[in-house]
């Protein structure tokens, strides 16, 4: 039955800062379809393990900066994720960071933080989880992009050259593992209520031009992305390969 292939019973799924935001509810969306899910992070993510426990499944935590960790590092996280919780199926590539400084004063430290973590760290998890992936011929890679995989964006030149980067590095990773069983799709949020955004709706002027222009008439919610992550992640999209699904309220349909 159609319903029971967006289920995730006993698949492991690595989400990257699930500490809060996004990352928290697409963590603990995965959990309510059935998954098992390690939390990969540089901050303790209790309260997001606290609701995948409370929901009767195992959480495994894996401490990792993003920012500092190589490829190696990142290699060893995930094969102790296959080793804690006993396989890997699904990776979301959720941790991301956003620095807003105009161009012309746009600081090289900004710059590459900002590749480093948006776009580097993405491709490493991609790597190291699609050697497993390919190896066991199954898997399924979510990426998460933006509005600004698309657009130009306002004084964030590093973070839309990382997010469309994710949408090209997406599709090349499609194109190379679709044949091995291997999914790989992105996301792209509109303008969801998180940390990431704050400053925009702390200025009453952007939070006002920026929730006119949305047609749902309203900023997102980390919960509005639950069923796009599950559907992804599940069997339902198992034909479903190097795909950019935009959860924005309109915003791109304006
Ligand atoms: P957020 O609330 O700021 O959360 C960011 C998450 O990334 C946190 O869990 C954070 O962990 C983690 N992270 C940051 N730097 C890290 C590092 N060096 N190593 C490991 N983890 C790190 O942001 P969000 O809005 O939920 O964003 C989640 C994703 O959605 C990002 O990729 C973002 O670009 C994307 N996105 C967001 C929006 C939006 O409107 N909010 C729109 C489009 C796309 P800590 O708690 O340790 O900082």
């Amino acid at each position: 039955m159609v319903l029971d292939s967006f289920r995730l019973d006993g698949r492991v799924a690595l989400v990257t800062g699930g500490s809060r935001g996004i990352g928290r509810a697409f963590a603990t969306a995965l959990a309510q379809a059935g998954a098992d899910v390690a939390l990969l992070g540089r901050t303790s993510p209790a309260e997001t393990v606290a609701r995948i426990e409370a929901l009767g499944r195992r959480a495994y935590v894996v401490p990792a900066d993003l920012d500092k960790a190589g490829p190696d590092e990142i290699a060893g996280s995930v094969e102790s994720v296959v080793a804690g919780l006993g396989r890997l199926d699904i990776l979301v590539n959720n941790a991301g960071i956003i620095r807003r400084a105009a161009a012309v004063t746009h600081s090289p430290q900004d710059w590459d933080a900002v590749l480093r973590v948006d776009l580097d760290a993405v491709f490493h998890l991609c790597q190291a989880a699609g050697r497993v992936m390919l190896g066991q011929g199954h898997g399924k890679i979510v990426n998460v992009a933006s509005m600004l995989s698309y657009q130009g964006g306002i004084q964030v030149p590093s973070y839309t050259a990382a997010k469309h980067a994710v949408v090209g590095l997406t599709r090349a990773l499609a194109n190379e593992w679709a044949g091995g069983g291997v999914n790989v799709n992105a996301i792209a949020p509109g303008y969801i209520a998180t940390d990431n955004t704050a400053p925009l709706r702390a200025d009453p002027d952007r939070e006002r031009a920026i929730r006119e222009r949305i047609p749902a008439g309203r900023w997102g919610r980390p919960e509005d992305l639950a069923g796009a992550v599950v559907f992804l992640a599940s069997d339902a999209a198992r034909y479903v390969h190097g795909t950019v699904l935009p959860v924005d309220g309109g915003w791109l349909a304006r």
